[in-house]
Parts: C-alpha cells; sequence; structure tokens
C-alpha cells in the first residue's frame, strides 16, 4: 500500500505528526510537493527562492524522491492519487483562507481519505476557546488558555521513518532556480540551517526578554522564515525552552493567537478586523504615492524608519520593534491604508506570513484585535533613541550616515553641518501629522 504525503508549509522530517501518520497508513510514502502558480504569484521573489530552497534542501534528504509538480493542486493531487494507486493523502492541516478552501476541494476530487494531521502551530488554530464556546479577541488572555490547553509533545520521525517511493515513473517538474534578488541576501534555507539558527539563539537565549527590542543586538532568534515554511515544528522549539522563557514562549503564542484570529475572521486577512475603522480617511493620490515610495525606497529622512525598510531590501526580513515604527510611521505620519504597507511587506518579507503580518500591521494601524490604540503615535525620533540607543543599527543599514557617530544619528537635521549628503531630509513633519492623525481619530471614535 501506498500514501502520500502531501507537503506544504512543513518542509522538514523531523517532528512531523502527518509524515508519522503517512507512515502508520501503509507501507511506503510518496513525497509530493505541488507548486501552486496561485500562491507563488503574489509571493515575491525573496520568498519564492527562499521556498525553492528549501525544496532543494528536502529532496536532498529524501535521496532526491520529492516528486515535485505545478498546477492546480485539485488536479494535481488527484492525478498522483490515480498514477501511484494511493490510498491515503496526508497533510499538516492549514489554518489560512486559501489552505482551507483548497483542501476541501482536494478533499472532494480524490476518491481516497484526505486525513489531516497536527498544522505548523503549537496548537491547531480553532482549539483554543473562551468558556463559552466563543474565540479570543484579546491576547492576554489567549495566552493563558493556550498555556492551560497544552500541546503534544515532539513527533519522533526522520527521513527513515517511512519507506520512501521512487517517484520517477511520474515526470516531476524541476526545483526552480533561484531568482534574482538583486545583490539582497537571505537567510539559509532548510531544517538544517532552522536547527543552526537554534542553536545560535540559544548562545543568547537568556537575554532575550532585555534585548528582544534593540535591533542594533543580535536579541532575537530569527527563526521566522523557518518557522514560516515548516522547517522547524513551534512544538520542537517549545520543548526545548524552560521556565525562565516566558518571554519567548509568548512570542510564540502570538503566532498562534494571530493564526487563531484567522481561522475564526478569515477576512480581516484584507478588512479591518474592528469595521469601526471602515471610517479612517486614507490619503491617495498622487502626493500619497510619492511618500509611499519614498518608504518603500527607505528614504524618508526618519533615520530609524530608513534603516527598517532598507533591512527589508537587504535581507528580506526585519526586526520586530522596527516592522512597528515603519509601520506606525505609514499609518499614521503619512495617512496611507494599513494594507499598502502590509502589501509591500509581504512582497519582500522571507517570513511573510498572512495571519502574523495583517494582524501585526492592524494591531499598528489600531484596527485589530486588542490593538495599540490609534491615538498612541510612535515618534521615531524617540523609538530610535530608545531601542537604538547608539545608532548602530541605522548606520549598518544607512550608508549616508556612517559618519555620524553615536545617537546623533537619529536626527540628522540638527548637525551642525546640516543633513549629510545624499541623506534626504524629513519628508513630513512628525508633530503635525500627529496631530492630523488624531483628528481622523476622532471621525473613527464619532462612529
Ligand atoms: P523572535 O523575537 O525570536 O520570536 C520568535 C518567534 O515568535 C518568531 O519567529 C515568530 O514566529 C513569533 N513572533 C514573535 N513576535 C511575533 C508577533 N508580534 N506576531 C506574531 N508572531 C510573533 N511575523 C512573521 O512571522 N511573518 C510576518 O509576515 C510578520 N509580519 C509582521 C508585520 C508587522 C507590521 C509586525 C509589527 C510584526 C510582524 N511579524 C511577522 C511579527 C514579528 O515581527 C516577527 O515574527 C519577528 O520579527 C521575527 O523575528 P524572530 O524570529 O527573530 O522573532
Amino acid at each position: 500500500t501506498t500514501s502520500i504525503l502531501w507537503f506544504r508549509r512543513d518542509l522538514r522530517l523531523g517532528d512531523h505528526p502527518a509524515l508519522a501518520e503517512a507512515g502508520r497508513a501503509a507501507d511506503r510514502v510518496l513525497a509530493l510537493y505541488v507548486l501552486d502558480p496561485r500562491l507563488l504569484g503574489p509571493s515575491g521573489a525573496p520568498r519564492r527562492t527562499f521556498l525553492y530552497r528549501c525544496l532543494r534542501e528536502l529532496n536532498d534528504q529524501l535521496d532526491g524522491r520529492l516528486l515535485v509538480l505545478r498546477g492546480d493542486p485539485i488536479d494535481v493531487v488527484a492525478r498522483v492519487v490515480r498514477e501511484f494507486g494511493a490510498d491515503s493523502v496526508h497533510v499538516s492541516a492549514d489554518a489560512g483562507p486559501y489552505g482551507r478552501e483548497r483542501d476541501a476541494l482536494v478533499e472532494k476530487a480524490i476518491d481516497v481519505d484526505f486525513v489531516r494531521t497536527g498544522s505548523p502551530y503549537a496548537i491547531t488554530p480553532g482549539r483554543v476557546l473562551k468558556g463559552d464556546g466563543t474565540p479570543f479577541k484579546v491576547f492576554t488572555p489567549f495566552y493563558r488558555a493556550w498555556t492551560e490547553h497544552g500541546w503534544r509533545g515532539p513527533a519522533r520521525t526522520s527521513a527513515s521513518t517511512v519507506d520512501w517511493v521512487d517517484p520517477s515513473r511520474m515526470d516531476g517538474v524541476a526545483i526552480p532556480d533561484d531568482e534574482d534578488l538583486g545583490g539582497m541576501e537571505i537567510p539559509a534555507a532548510g531544517e538544517d540551517a532552522a536547527r543552526k539558527a537554534w542553536r545560535e539563539f540559544r548562545k543568547v537565549r537568556a537575554e532575550y526578554a532585555e534585548h528582544r527590542d534593540r535591533p542594533d543586538l543580535p536579541g532575537t532568534s530569527r527563526i521566522s522564515p523557518y518557522l514560516r515554511w515548516g522547517c522547524v515544528h513551534p512544538r520542537t522549539l517549545l520543548a526545548d525552552l524552560g521556565p525562565d522563557d516566558e518571554a519567548y514562549r509568548r512570542e510564540l503564542a502570538f503566532r498562534d493567537f494571530y493564526a487563531d484570529v484567522l481561522w475564526h475572521r478569515p477576512e480581516s486577512a484584507r478588512k479591518n478586523y474592528d469595521r469601526k475603522f471602515d471610517a479612517l480617511p486614507h490619503d491617495s493620490g498622487e502626493k500619497a504615492d510619492e511618500l509611499f515610495e519614498a518608504w518603500c525606497a527607505g528614504k524618508t529622512g526618519f533615520p530609524i524608519v530608513d534603516a527598517g525598510m532598507r533591512q527589508l531590501l537587504a535581507e528580506g526580513w526585519m526586526h520586530n520593534r522596527v516592522r512597528m515604527i515603519v509601520a506606525s510611521f505609514l499609518a499614521k505620519d503619512l495617512h496611507l491604508w494599513w494594507r499598502r504597507g502590509a502589501t509591500h511587506f509581504m512582497r519582500y518579507l522571507v517570513d511573510g506570513d498572512l495571519a502574523s503580518n495583517q494582524h501585526g500591521w492592524q494591531w499598528t494601524a489600531g484596527s485589530g484585535t486588542d490593538a495599540s490604540p490609534y491615538f498612541r503615535v510612535f515618534n521615531p525620533i524617540t523609538q530610535g533613541e530608545k531601542f537604538d540607543p547608539n545608532g548602530d543599527y541605522v548606520r549598518r543599514y544607512v550608508p549616508e550616515l556612517r559618519e555620524v557617530a553615536g545617537k546623533r544619528v537619529h536626527q540628522p537635521w540638527k548637525l551642525d553641518g546640516g543633513v549629510p549628503a545624499g541623506y534626504p531630509a524629513p519628508i513630513v513633519d512628525h508633530a503635525e501629522e500627529r496631530l492630523e492623525a488624531l483628528r481622523r481619530y476622532d471621525i473613527v471614535k464619532g462612529t
């Protein structure tokens, strides 16, 4: 007998519950990946390239026995089932709106069992509920209930857990080549690289709570691209944490929380979670487009904002504190709709994830679950001075400011010689735009 393990956001062999289940269900397992144009299109070159590299790593781990096909999974999976006479198809459950719908259609299109085992989360979205059976809308009580609910230990799986089918009787497609990233350096891909990132983080883990907000320090785990693609399961990480790692556990819970929100409210990927914010006026037109372009390019004249936007372009990743600062700047200083910024992020982030990104943006813009209140407007200067106290982060990504010593780098317009050559003057007046943001907030409050 043969079962199919259809890989999606679980590109690993360790701690893989669906792999264990596929092995229990049949004598042999066929490893399948489907390149789905509907998902690849909006992904952006950095994330696609990271995916292709993950697939190459996975294929190597499987001694070349990963069958890769391209097309609509509804047709492709059904064809593979027929071709190999498979008795079941196994997946890690997908919690996103597109994935859920696609899986329901695939399930209908095949006449064998479609088995969902586990998910990319510590606790499968939809399972942590309030006492009255309704979903949580606020993180802290979710976190309490999530902790009480608990999760299984890691599944013990590896390449040798099952007997892999040689897929060569079907013509697969080659894993696509890397795309041109124009000098961007994205993290190493695959399960080994994920393990390595975790080993590195263990060295600085004791300082995580203290350093996690400091973009100038290597204070966070940088594990997000690996969690995004399932090169590591969060339970593997949770099993390795101790009682002193509360701050880190909380962040992993945040990832579960946003997936849970998206599960219950799939439309919140596109619309304001808090529909009152539909009344908030946004700027558009030529001037707004110009400001948006300056933001995208990291040329706003606000050093911490520019450093963040350029880190995104240089690495396909941005530090969490700086994601909040640049998002606040787009929403509250430039008065643009959060989705414009979110779409730019999704084009460049290697860890770009619909649940964490759209809800991270909505949190900052004020329209999300227990969001930062709209009237709390981040000051990009004091944020810079507080979280990049020596200016090292800014100097790393903004070469025009490299000669400016210390934290003076956060206010280049105050330098004796004026703003250094090549660096823009601030594109807006923060104090004025803050007041404008508050005026607009009054409109929302009045609805
Ligand atoms: P660490 O601090 O080491 O945290 C460990 C893990 O916990 C992360 O890898 C991540 O999986 C999870 N986590 C941490 N903070 C958050 C958070 N605020 N929300 C959800 N999960 C979190 N994260 C993404 O994975 N993909 C995104 O597309 C994404 N977009 C974001 C957009 C905005 C506007 C904001 C404010 C945040 C966004 N985040 C996103 C959350 C967060 O910025 C990243 O997860 C984090 O920076 C990844 O770095 P790390 O692995 O070093 O984090």
